[in-house]
């Protein structure tokens, strides 16, 4: 039947290869920019042009930054620049702002180690990591998932970062295993952060 509707089809492919749109959603999406007003639709078009152009990973942290301004976390005054928590990707970010409870300087991965999938350290923003720990740095904290990728990507950073003079940290065990950070409610994220425990 959607052979013989090939905007829609067209339409259903493209969404179809946005991560995280779950299968069963992918008519739902459709429908929904389809029953848009038009001038909603292409402002939203527009928005999403706008920010693509308009925004850059930090070169330093890797998180989202205007490329007409400056990092919101390495260029902060407030921000303790020694302690560097490592997460995986932008949401994990937010997760741990979110609980107010962290006041130093992030480094995003950009995903875990994965060899199944192909993905191994060069994929990975580890190396930036590793130059980034000079002496001033004084604790990294391993913030990654409780997984089997997330627990071998903490241990090849530790791995890496062996001979440097810096404390390594991760989640207290009270982080349930199999977790993910951007799953967890803001208290235990808070907890899981402020009881950390060495590597
Ligand atoms: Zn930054």
């Amino acid at each position: 039947m959607i052979d013989q509707l090939p905007s829609l089809a067209l339409l259903l492919k493209q969404i179809q290869q946005v991560p995280y749109v779950a299968s069963k959603n992918i008519y739902r999406v459709a429908n929904h920019f389809l029953d848009m007003p038009e001038d909603r639709l292409e402002q939203f078009c527009a928005i999403l042009l706008t920010a693509k152009n308009k925004l850059q990973h930090c070169p330093v942290c890797h998180a989202w930054q205007e490329k007409n301004g400056a990092c919101v976390f390495c260029s902060s005054p407030r921000r303790d620049k020694t302690i560097i928590c490592v997460i995986q990707s932008w949401q994990e970010v937010l997760s741990i702002e979110k609980t107010g409870g962290y006041n130093g300087v992030y480094h995003i991965l950009g995903g875990l180690l994965c060899p199944l999938e192909g993905v191994g350290p060069d994929d990975l923003k580890i190396q930036t990591l590793v130059n980034r720990v000079t002496d001033e740095i004084k604790e990294i904290i391993l913030a990654l998932d409780q997984t089997p990728e997330g627990e071998a990507t903490s241990a090849y950073i530790a791995d890496a970062l062996k001979g440097k003079n810096v404390m390594l940290s991760c989640f207290s065990r009270g982080m349930p295993v199999g977790s993910s950070l951007e799953m967890l409610d803001r208290l235990t994220v808070f907890k899981a952060l402020s009881e950390r425990r060495p590597w």
